[in-house]
């Protein structure tokens, strides 16, 4: 997420300012229907805690909670979503995972790694719901 002054709000949920991380130079929805795809599946996390603390603030657990049931739910937005449904899934993200918690606080130090008794590739997959997060924020920027 970017810093909170060049953040736009929308109801409770924090969007990122418009304008960030176009290097590739694809449309935020672009990108994100990739990493839909590319998480599509299940994240295999039991809840055990045994990766915890992150010494970076990372609710780990938590973000995999999240996503699991996000993904089951049915509300993970895809390219077809609209701006509200996008918009939706952000704030329940916001409002469930406190921004200091969130994927994005990951810096893949890998203290987590070899911890997890799935077997879960923490860092990877915080970096791909990160993908995922700020390519939906973009979106609501970049969208017409
Ligand atoms: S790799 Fe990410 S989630 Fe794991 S301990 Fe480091 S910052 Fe926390
Ligand atoms: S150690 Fe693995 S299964 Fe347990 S909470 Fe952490 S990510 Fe989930």
């Amino acid at each position: 997420m970017i810093a909170a002054g060049a953040a736009a709000t929308f109801g409770s949920a924090v969007v990122s300012s418009c304008g960030d991380d176009k290097s590739d130079g694809k449309k935020g929805a672009d990108k994100a229907t990739g990493v839909v795809a590319d998480l599509g599946s299940r994240i295999n996390c039991i809840n055990c805690g045994h990766c915890m603390p992150c010494d970076f603030g990372v609710d780990i657990p938590g973000v995999f909670v999240f996503y699991n049931a996000a993904l089951e739910k049915g509300i993970i937005p895809s390219e077809t979503s609209t701006r509200s449904e996008t918009r939706r899934f952000l704030s329940e993200y916001d409002s469930t995972i406190p921004d200091a918690s969130q994927a994005h606080r990951c810096i893949t130090c890998y203290h987590c790694a070899g911890k997890c008794p799935q077997n879960i590739f923490i860092a990877r997959q915080m970096e791909r719901i990160t993908e995922l997060t700020e390519s939906l924020r973009d979106r609501l920027c970049t969208d017409d």
